[in-house]
């Protein structure tokens, strides 16, 4: 029989309070300085707010080369649109998964002129050898995510292969070669539930809502937990109001990285070219 060590904390990045795009009120703890990363992932977002000041100026055209953003909305309507002509609505569970590969320019704009937004964007890098490759986009609806139901609670499985409570799952996105595990699980009080995680993978746990533990460590609010590499499980329990958290983790890609803004390569001149790409108007090309 296989035992899995669970994982424990090792360092708690906060989400620091910035604002993006038009100006868009977030928290960043992922990518809020360069030194701030966890290889694959470069920069992590939580949106979230019911004054639409904080998020009606959206995000509007704007380029990406070099990398992957997943983009998970809990709650609100948003609408995607790029230079392939792809539209696609996000709204309350649903994911849109886009890959910039060599180059895509979209914009992100709020559908809606009042009431709640939250959710999340996630970067996720690539390795060199896919980074120009096509531009890629998938709109992920919110039916065509797993959700299994475990005992006092739920666990919606975005992406990756795993093991929940022992049952084997596969999220709605798999197969790319940092193998990231995307989970949102939720909690009702007191309830409990183990993960598996290889050891091959770096991790996070993002608290949202509510309280939990991880063994004896509590996971703070609204900030990236970072897993330990000692173990290749998680386990975790929910306090008297119940929790709901992500577990973001995938295989680190151990390139160098060099970014400017929304591009996300290997080198200065990598970035060279693509500012030059973006100005001659051949970024997609
Ligand atoms: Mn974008």
């Amino acid at each position: 029989m296989t035992t899995h060590p669970s994982r424990s904390i090792r360092q708690v990045i906060p989400g620091a309070e910035t604002s993006d795009g038009a100006g868009v009120r977030i928290k960043r703890s992922l990518g809020q300085q360069p030194s701030v990363r966890l290889d694959p992932f470069l920069m992590l977002d939580e949106f979230g707010s019911s004054d639409a000041a904080d998020y009606i100026a959206g995000f509007p055209s704007h380029p990406h080369r070099g990398f992957e953003t997943v983009t998970y909305m809990i709650e609100g309507h948003m609408l995607h649109e790029d230079h392939m002509g792809n539209r696609g609505d996000l709204r309350n569970g649903g994911v849109q998964w886009m890959t910039a590969g060599r180059g895509i320019i979209h914009s992100e704009m709020p559908q809606q002129e009042s009431g709640t937004m939250r959710g999340f964007q996630l970067w996720l890098n690539l390795p060199a050898a896919e980074k120009m490759q096509d531009a890629g986009y998938r709109d992920i609806q919110p039916e065509d995510i797993p959700e299994i139901r475990i005992d006092g609670g739920l666990v919606k499985l975005i992406a990756g292969e795993t093991a929940i409570n022992g049952q084997s799952a596969t999220g709605a996105v798999s197969g790319s070669s940092t193998a990231p595990i995307y989970a949102d699980i939720q909690l009702e009080p007191a309830a409990k539930v183990s993960l598996n995680v290889p050891a091959s993978h770096q991790g996070l746990l993002y608290l949202y809502e509510g309280d939990a533990t991880l063994g004896q460590q509590p996971l703070q609010r609204s900030a990236a937990n970072i897993l330990a590499d000692d173990g290749d499980s998680i386990t975790v329990k929910s306090g008297p109001t119940g929790a709901r958290l992500l577990l973001i983790a995938g295989k680190p890609i151990g390139e160098p990285i060099v970014q400017y803004g929304p591009f996300v390569m290997n080198s200065r001149e990598d970035i060279e070219q693509a500012l030059q790409d973006y100005r001659d108007g051949t970024l997609t090309a």
